[in-house]
C-alpha cells in the first residue's frame, strides 16, 4: 500500500463521514496498492453543499475569464509537472501502459488550457432586429456540475468534463470511477495548490448505485450532470436526473465499425485498425471492434493485421516498452473472458493471457447473429468480415444500436465523403483514428449518448444562455 487518498471537499482532503475505505487494486500485481475513502450519499451531499456555497457566495463565478483562465493554466502547468505521478496512478489503478497514461496526462493539461482559452475568447451574438430593437446573448454559468467518470481514461476524461465546467464559471463535484480513484484526488490537490478557491473543484469517491454516484444525480442542488460510462448506466442517470429536470450530457458506449476498402493505403489501414482495437487493451468507447474489409484485399489485410497484433508487446504496464497491459479489474477481465473462451468462428490469433490479460484477439467467420458483433466487449477483441459492395459495407456498419464513431480507409475522395455522410455516427475518422480537435463536436447517436461536448458544444451545456433584448 502506498498511502491513503481522501475525498476533497471544500478545500480539505477528508475521509468518509462513516470512516469507510476501499482498496484500489493494481490489475498487474492483482494486489491492493492504495486505500481510498469510500463515500456514501452523505459524503456526496456535503460535496454538493460545498460546491453550491462556492457557486452562490464564492469568487469563482464572479471572477473574470482572464483570472479564471490564469488559474486553470496554472493547474495545467502543475499537471504537466506531476506527469510521472499522475501517469503512474492511472497505470497502477487500471493497468494502462505508462507510455499511454503519460500521453493522457498531457491531454488532460491540454484540455484545461484549451477550455480556459476558449471561454475567454468566446464571443456572443449581437442581433440588430428589423424592428429596431437589438438582442444579444450572455453565457452565464449553469451552477453546480456533477461529473461522473469511467475508468478507461481516468484523468483525461475527467479533465474533459471539469475544464469547460470550470472555465465557464461553474463549480464541480467529480466522482471518479471506483476502480480508478487516485488521479482525481491528486488533481484536486493540485487545483488547491494552483489557487482554485475551496469548494470549486470537489472530489467524492464511491460507487454508483445506492452510493455517492447515484446521490449526485438525485440532488436538486445539482444543475448539470455530465456522465461518461455504459449505456445502461446512462439510462439510470437520466431517470434520476429527470426528477429534478436536471440537464444531462451522456457519453456512452460504442461498437465502432471500421471499413477498409480495396483502394486503401493498406499500411496506413493496418496501423490505424490495430490502434483502434488494441490501444488501451481495447478498453476504449471508440474502439474499432467491427472490422469490414473489401474482399479483394481481405486475405492480404488480415495477414498483415494479424502479424501486427502478434507483434504488440504485452506485459507489465509500468515498463515504458509495454504496449498492452492487463484488463482494468478482475470483474472486467471476467466479462471479456466470457467472449474469448469458446469464441465462435475462427480465432486467427489471440486468447487469454497471464493473470487478467487478454492477448490481441482476431475472430473471423463469426455468424452475424453472434453477440460479438452486437455487444460492446471493451477488450482487445475484434470481429472481422469481408464485404463486396460499398452499400453492403455501409448497411453492415449502421446495423447497431450504438453510433459513437466509425472509421473508413479509402484513397477515393468521392467515396470518402459519400460514405462519411452515410454512416450513422457522431464522429467519422477517414484514413485515421483518434485524432481530435477540441473545437469539434464529440458525442454519439442512439445508445452512444445524448448531446455533444467540445468547444461551443460544451459552452451550450455548461451555461444558461440568456437573451437580452433592448429598445434603443
Ligand atoms: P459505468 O457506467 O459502469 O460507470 C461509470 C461511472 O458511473 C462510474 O463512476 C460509476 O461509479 C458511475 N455509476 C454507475 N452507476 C451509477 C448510477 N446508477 N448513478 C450514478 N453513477 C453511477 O462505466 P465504466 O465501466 O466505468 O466505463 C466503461 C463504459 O464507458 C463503456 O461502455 C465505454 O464505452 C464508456 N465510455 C464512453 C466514452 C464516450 O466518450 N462516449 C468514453 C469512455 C468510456
Amino acid at each position: 500500500m502506498t498511502g491513503f487518498y481522501g475525498h476533497v471537499i471544500d478545500g480539505e482532503e477528508t475521509g468518509s463521514l462513516d470512516g469507510r475505505r476501499m482498496p484500489s487494486v493494481d490489475p498487474w500485481t492483482r494486489e491492493p496498492w492504495a486505500e481510498v475513502a469510500l463515500g456514501g450519499a452523505d459524503d456526496a451531499a456535503r460535496a454538493v453543499a460545498a460546491a453550491r456555497r462556492a457557486f452562490d457566495e464564492g469568487p469563482w463565478p464572479r471572477m473574470g475569464f482572464a483570472e479564471r483562465g490564469r488559474l486553470l493554466h496554472r493547474l495545467a502547468d502543475l499537471v504537466e509537472e506531476h506527469r510521472a505521478e499522475l501517469s503512474l496512478a492511472d497505470t497502477r489503478d487500471m493497468g494502462k501502459p505508462v507510455a499511454q497514461s503519460g500521453h493522457d496526462v498531457l491531454r488532460a493539461a491540454a484540455n484545461l488550457r484549451f477550455f480556459a482559452d476558449h471561454a475567454r475568447l468566446s464571443t456572443g451574438q449581437a442581433l440588430p432586429m428589423d424592428s429596431g430593437h437589438h438582442a444579444y446573448t450572455r453565457y452565464e454559468p449553469a451552477g453546480v456540475a456533477a461529473a461522473i467518470a469511467p475508468w478507461n481514461f481516468p484523468l483525461m476524461l475527467e479533465s474533459w468534463k471539469i475544464a469547460p465546467a470550470l472555465a465557464w464559471g461553474n463549480t464541480v463535484v467529480l466522482k471518479p470511477a471506483e476502480d480508478t480513484p487516485i488521479s482525481a484526488t491528486l488533481l484536486a490537490r493540485l487545483a488547491l495548490e494552483a489557487g482554485l478557491p475551496p469548494g470549486v473543484l470537489n472530489v467524492v469517491h464511491g460507487y454508483g448505485p445506492d452510493s455517492a454516484g447515484q446521490a449526485l444525480t438525485e440532488d436538486p442542488r445539482v444543475d448539470r450532470v455530465t456522465f461518461t460510462g455504459e449505456s445502461v448506466t446512462g439510462r439510470a442517470i437520466t431517470r434520476a436526473a429527470a426528477a429534478n429536470l436536471t440537464p444531462v450530457s451522456l457519453e456512452l458506449g460504442g461498437k465502432g465499425a471500421n471499413l477498409v476498402f480495396a483502394d486503401a493505403d493498406l499500411d496506413n489501414a493496418v496501423h490505424w485498425s490495430a490502434e483502434a482495437i488494441f490501444r488501451n487493451a481495447g478498453q476504449v468507447c471508440l474502439a474499432g471492434s467491427r472490422l469490414y474489409v473489401e474482399r479483394a484485399v481481405y486475405g492480404e489485410f488480415l495477414d498483415r493485421f494479424v502479424k501486427k497484433a502478434e507483434s504488440l508487446r504485452t506485459g507489465d504496464p509500468k515498463d515504458p516498452a509495454t504496449e498492452l497491459g492487463p484488463l482494468a479489474s478482475e470483474s472486467h477481465f471476467a466479462k471479456v473472458r466470457s467472449y474469448v473462451e469458446n469464441a465462435p468462428g475462427t480465432m486467427l490469433t489471440g486468447g487469454l493471457g497471464d493473470g487478467w490479460s487478454v492477448r490481441p484477439t482476431v475472430l473471423a467467420d463469426v455468424d452475424p447473429s453472434a453477440r460479438h458483433w452486437r455487444e460492446e466487449i471493451f477488450g482487445p477483441v475484434v470481429v472481422v468480415q469481408p464485404f463486396d459492395t460499398e452499400a453492403e459495407a455501409v448497411t453492415a456498419a449502421n446495423a447497431t444500436r450504438y453510433g459513437l464513431n466509425a472509421m473508413l480507409f479509402t484513397e477515393n475522395v468521392n467515396r470518402a465523403h459519400r460514405v462519411s455522410a452515410a454512416l450513422r455516427a457522431g464522429t467519422v475518422w477517414l484514413n485515421c483514428f483518434f485524432i481530435r480537435d477540441l473545437r469539434a463536436p464529440f458525442g454519439g447517436v442512439g445508445d452512444s449518448g445524448i448531446g455533444r461536448e467540445g468547444g461551443d458544444f460544451s459552452r451550450e451545456f455548461f451555461t444558461e444562455p440568456k437573451a437580452v433584448v433592448m429598445q434603443i
